[in-house]
């Protein structure tokens, strides 16, 4: 067996070993989903002192108390949202732009909101430098959506809400997808709904965990109430 001589082979060699053993083995099936984080270089996302563990199976620290997510949770969302390669997707908590740049290359455009400012620069930047160009990533609220750039064919939301934002089914289209992890601070269900009459539709997929979404739809504090029942 021949060894890998660059470091950028060694993690291309953990990179097709994480496509294979946590998501492929774990039923994500779409192929699409399989190539695209086949392809986008996680360790790029990390901060360097978490290299090592850039694509192990779990989140890792990204600065500002926030993680970037599991590699199966990035997999299943993706594979949730059902992109063909036409779409506009909104993104909310781009947190190190990963999932961004995974979405990026299953849909057309992909709009992107984060809360910390310093995050959405680093984001942006490292985006750029990558050459995912059809990432725009934007500072706010996001549990307002992205009214802006409405409607969307898909959103997912990578942070926990404690009710689906109701400004987010408003911005997305008849028949668009909206992946989001729904409960309490500890625990949520990520939920795949869909827009159906005008109308969003869920199902329950697997429980999970994520950090909160702050914000006018979101928590108030992490360990505080739901913003809107105060
Ligand atoms: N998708 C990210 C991980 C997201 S972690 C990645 O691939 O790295 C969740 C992110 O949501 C955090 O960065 C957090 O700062 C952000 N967030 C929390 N509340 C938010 C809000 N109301 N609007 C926008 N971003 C928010």
């Amino acid at each position: 067996m021949a060894f890998p001589d660059t470091v950028a082979e060694t993690f291309a060699v953990a990179r097709r070993a994480m496509v294979e053993d946590q998501i492929g083995k774990r039923g994500i099936v779409s192929p699409r989903v399989l190539e695209a984080m086949l392809s986008v270089p996680r360790h790029e996302f990390v901060p360097a002192e978490f290299r090592p563990d850039a694509y192990a199976d779990k989140p890792l620290p990204i600065g500002e108390g926030q993680t970037i997510s599991q590699p199966f949770m990035v997999g299943a969302m993706t594979q949730a949202l059902e992109l063909t390669g036409s779409e506009r997707v909104l993104e909310i908590g781009t947190g190190s732009g990963y999932q961004a740049a995974v979405l990026s290359l299953l849909a057309r455009e992909v709009i992107s909101v984060e809360s910390h400012t310093s995050l959405t620069l680093a984001a942006q930047e490292r985006l750029t430098d990558l050459g995912y160009a059809n990432v725009h990533v934007h500072s706010g609220d996001g549990s307002l959506g992205f009214a802006d750039a409405a409607p969307y064919d898909a959103i997912l939301v990578a942070a926990a809400a404690p009710e689906i934002p109701p400004l987010l089914a408003g911005q997305l289209r008849e028949g668009g997808r909206l992946v989001i992890p729904v409960g309490s601070q500890e625990n949520q269900e990520l939920l795949q709904t869909r827009k159906e009459g005008g109308v969003l539709r869920s199902r329950a997929l697997f429980d999970c965990r994520f950090v909160p979404l702050l914000g006018r739809y979101g928590w108030s504090r992490p360990d505080r109430k739901p913003t809107r029942n105060q």
